[in-house]
């Protein structure tokens, strides 16, 4: 399932926080869930990557431009370009984890501020 609403009995608000935990014995991805009424709960979820409008395009420039990502040479950071405001900013660990196939868990909210917050997957990583 899409993890949106808290799982707590009763509650259904919407996800303030999530934070990857991993996987379970399933294979399944657990994240650590806080709602805005202050519920936590682990709950698996997963990221419905054709609903995601989040997808990334390489880019050979840096600063990547909006909706493309970069390979930093040396450290091999991953940076984003911001298809809210055009600023560039890190997939940062540990914070994030990224998928085999691109997919960036938990999702990627923009650090200057400018609301821009997606479940996002990286093209052609
Ligand atoms: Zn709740
Ligand atoms: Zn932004």
């Amino acid at each position: 399932m899409l993890l949106q609403k808290c799982p707590f009995k009763g509650c259904g608000a919407r996800i303030t926080l999530l934070t990857y935990l991993g996987k379970d014995e399933l294979k399944r991805d657990i994240a650590l869930v806080v709602c805005s009424q202050g519920h936590q709960s682990v709950a698996p979820f997963t990221i419905p990557v054709d609903e995601a409008d989040g997808l990334f395009t390489p880019s050979e420039l840096f600063p990547p431009p909006k909706g493309q990502w970069f390979r930093t040479p040396g450290d091999s950071k991953i940076l984003i370009g911001c298809p809210g405001c055009g600023s560039s900013g890190p997939v940062a660990e540990p914070i994030h984890h990224i998928e085999s196939d691109g997919t960036v868990v938990p999702s990627w909210t923009c650090p200057y501020g400018c609301g821009y917050h997606q479940f996002i997957r990286l093209k052609d990583l």
